[in-house]
């Protein structure tokens, strides 16, 4: 490693641990769920001796003290804000709160770091193409466009169709939803007679879903709107931890506001402005690689190569190589023909077999070119299955990409 990035590292744990040390006494004092787990910290060796927290553990935790939990550092009267997961894996909602201070804390990393590193300013009109329910998603991007000093322009409470002409007739110039969302958007208003692709949109920003760290999509979204599509990383239970330069090739850790770890390829994470509902050394599920070689775009922060990779859960083995829907996901999207997919994997004599199922725009026939181009690019006998359009499940939030049948 470079002596400057070393050094960089170095500074980068002395103000993280400087942070720690000033947000870890209340919880030690206040909240039962971590007084018991935790300890002080004065060096870094004494945080590396800190437990994982895991999602198990708050599921746990919430079902057993129902409705909050116990990772609450101060009394309920401080907490201002309710959100929640979107339950995407299966699992019931965790219920997370934040206070006054967490909440300006997200508002603050939005301004500062994901809108700055997407040149989005006061003058812009931020469309949010999402229903603004308890799921955390986007609300934390309305709070940082308002400090910006940006026009809002929520879209929740619409259909597809009414968001393709409200982008056009209030001239937005930001669009934030999932990358898959994102497509269907511009699909719909094709089919309406409205071109996404004239509209004064020049930056999309992008969560939920690696897609816009995956180049095949990203370049769809790009071509779909004449815009610059950006990935952004966050969760309900951290906070917005990352988001994409113009280099394109990953995103970058906002490790002035979390300590950043990768153990066994999966990224922990330790939030330091949210102390009173606060993650610590938390497990993310997320599969990465960093990198700390300085990037060119000049940020200070480390870049996860090539964004989140998959979920650590959501690997497969196909003969003896292991997948990520994403790989499949980057083949499939070279294909714009195909509107809607899903990976189906079955367990038969301890070996996965895997199949692509495909929706096609009408007459569309592209399943033996991309079975090919499949084994071609990932060394795996992927068979492709071609069903009727509007089979396949549509999702606004989290598109799950990979079910499994036993
Ligand atoms: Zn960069």
């Amino acid at each position: 490693m470079p002596r400057s990035s070393t050094s960089s590292l170095e500074r980068a744990r002395a103000d993280q641990l400087k942070q720690l040390r000033a947000g870890l006494p209340a919880v030690l004092r206040g909240n039962p769920f971590y007084r018991a787990r935790l300890h002080d910290v004065r060096g870094w060796d004494d945080f590396e001796r800190l437990p994982f927290t895991t999602k198990a553990e708050l599921v746990a935790d919430q079902a057993g003290t129902p409705p909050f939990g116990t990772n609450l550092t101060f009394p309920l009267d401080h907490y201002v804000r309710l959100h929640q997961t979107s339950g995407s894996s299966g699992q019931a909602p965790l219920r997370w709160l934040d206070t006054a201070e967490s909440w300006a804390w997200w508002r603050r990393i939005w301004a500062e770091h994901v809108y700055e590193a997407a040149g989005v300013g006061a003058r812009d009109r931020i469309f949010l193409a999402f229903s603004f329910g308890p799921f955390i998603g986007f609300w934390s991007a309305f709070a940082g466009a308002e400090q910006l000093g940006a026009l809002v322009i929520p879209g929740g409470a619409m259909s597809t169709e009414q968001r393709a002409r409200a982008i056009m007739d209030l001239g937005a110039t930001v669009l934030c939803c999932t990358p898959t969302y994102a497509l269907r958007l511009a699909e719909a208003g094709t089919g309406l007679g409205i071109d996404l692709s004239a509209s004064p949109l020049r930056v999309t920003i992008h969560a939920g879903e690696p897609g816009a760290s995956i180049p095949a999509t990203r370049d769809a979204i790009d071509r779909a709107f004449g815009a610059y599509a950006m990935d952004h990383s966050g969760m309900t239970e951290l906070g917005p931890t990352g988001f994409s330069c113009v280099m394109r090739d990953g995103l970058h850790l906002i490790e002035s506001e979390f300590i950043f770890e990768v153990i066994d390829e999966e990224l922990i994470a330790t939030n330091l402005g949210r102390w009173g509902s606060p993650v610590i050394r938390y497990r993310t599920g997320d599969r990465v690689r960093l990198s700390r070689e300085p990037c060119p775009c000049g940020s200070p922060f480390p870049k996860l190569v090539g964004g989140i990779l998959g979920r650590v859960d959501d690997m497969v083995t196909v003969r003896g190589v292991n997948l990520y829907p994403s790989q499949v996901e980057d083949i499939v999207r070279r294909h714009p023909q195909v509107v809607e997919f899903v990976l189906e994997q079955r367990r038969e004599r301890q070996m996965d077999e895997v199949t692509l199922v495909i929706e096609c725009t009408d007459g569309a026939v592209v399943a033996e070119r991309l079975e090919a181009e499949l084994r071609q690019a990932l060394g795996a006998r992927i068979g492709v299955r071609q069903v009727a359009l509007g089979t396949l499940p549509r999702a606004e939030l989290k598109a799950k990409r990979l079910i499994r049948i036993s």
